[in-house]
């Protein structure tokens, strides 16, 4: 915590300390970026017109570093202009509590960001990594996410993502050895070529678990390890000298850590998966690279009411799969009006996504795996469209377009 004001202080450990957490309070902005480095905290909470730095440049400063991308950020302040709230949140403020505030609020705001489940996105991109200026703001790598959970880490898909979220948790382990859980959907290059430069595979007394769907020719070991094949790659898959576990799915429902995760199979060439991912209560659904069944099968058998129906049935499935969830995931890699000429490519249009799910109830819905030739503005379309969408059957559904290096947060569920 960096406040400047004594009494604060004192108040602020007070209560925090009698709630049970470990608290370090520092007095100005330098000495704070200091312990942030040093102690690697679970959340922070600052003051804006902190001495020496300001709270804004601590939050920018903090964000810019390996070690400071992911944690928790609380602002405090007694400025409550909604430039300034609107500010902190701009650079990587999670919340912001207006001074004063009474105990019960501080602890709240505490509790709920220290346990809220955050969704972030390292790689957005389907295909293949298409950086630019073009694709400043929604990011250029390809499919990387993480479920956190206060320490809990789950890594889906190691696209090209994958590379900056291994320098950013190698610099928090800071020496403590790492045990780092990743779940593949499939083994197209946009899935896996970040693994190759994922740091903490290259740390000895690390292990890294990698699960994913088990492949026909070769096991997914073989796959993983044959992109480092001495013609592509300089290093060895057993050159990596962390513990690196590599399990094929077998059963549709497994736990992995915290992590309850069932796992179903997509349209998609090849053997490709979706994870629906539940943590005390909060249920992710993770469907990136699948084309619906009954598009695919209208093509061949078009008139045809009996063939249809057999789409629609398969096409059901992924919308029980997502039901309810808190976040839908979805792939949304085309507009309708470009799906017609990439029929058969294993992606979807936006539109689907959207009715996918309203169907399945779900509250949040996050587009993804944007293609390569869309840049900003056509992602920014593509979002108002699906939010005009949802909208115009009612409220409920939150969409978002997926940014690279943003999370979404989702409140834990109200416990009776
Ligand atoms: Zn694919």
């Amino acid at each position: 915590m960096i406040e400047d004001e004594a009494g604060l202080r004192d108040v602020f450990r007070l209560v925090l300390e009698s709630a049970g957490y470990d608290v370090q309070v520092v007095e100005d902005g330098h000495a704070g970026l200091q312990a942030i480095q040093e102690r690697q905290p679970d959340l922070v909470i600052t003051d804006l017109l902190t001495p020496r730095i300001h709270g804004y440049e601590l939050i920018r400063r903090l964000r810019a570093t390996a070690h400071g991308q992911r944690v928790p950020i609380i602002v405090v302040s007694g400025q409550t202009y909604s430039a300034d709230q609107r500010r902190a949140m701009e650079l990587g403020a999670g919340n912001f509590l207006p001074k004063p505030f009474k105990r019960q609020q501080l602890l709240d705001i505490v509790r709920r960001s220290l346990e809220l489940v955050r969704v972030r996105f390292w790689g957005v991109r389907g295909s293949i990594a298409a950086p630019g200026p073009e694709t400043i703001k929604y990011g250029g790598n390809t499919p990387c996410v993480t479920i956190e959970r206060g320490q809990d880490l789950l890594v889906l898909d190691a696209g090209t993502g994958l590379r900056k979220l291994g320098i950013c948790l190698q610099a928090e382990a800071k020496g403590r050895p790492q045990h780092i859980r990743m779940l593949i959907t499939h083994t197209h290059w946009d899935h896996i070529q970040g693994f190759p430069f994922f740091v903490p595979a290259y740390v000895p007394g690390n292990r890294i678990e990698v699960y994913g769907p088990p492949s026909v020719e070769k096991p997914l070991e073989k796959v993983l390890r044959g992109q480092m094949d001495p013609a592509y790659f300089p290093v060895a898959l057993g050159d990596m000298a962390a513990n690196v576990d590599v399990h094929e799915v077998r059963d549709p429902s497994f736990q992995v850590g915290p992590f309850q995760v069932t796992a179903m199979y997509v349209n998609h060439p090849g053997i490709t998966m979706a994870y629906r991912i539940e943590i005390d209560g909060t249920v992710i659904t993770y469907a990136t690279d699948t084309e619906p069944y009954r598009f695919l099968l209208a093509d061949r058998h078009a008139p045809d009411e009996e063939l249809a129906d057999y789409g629609g049935k398969r096409d059901a499935e992924l919308v029980k799969f997502a039901a309810g969830a808190d976040l839908y995931i979805a792939d949304s890699q085309y507009s309708p009006e470009e799906y017609d000429s990439k029929r058969g490519w294993g992606h979807t249009c936006y539109v689907d996504a959207v009715s996918v799910a309203r169907a399945a109830g779900a509250k949040r819905l996050a587009l993804f795996s944007h293609d390569p030739m869309h840049d900003d503005d056509m992602i920014d379309e593509k979002l108002r469209r699906c939010r005009d969408l949802a909208a115009a059957d009612g409220p409920g559904l939150e969409v978002y377009a997926a940014i690279e290096g943003q999370a979404i947060e989702i409140e834990p569920p109200v416990r009776g």
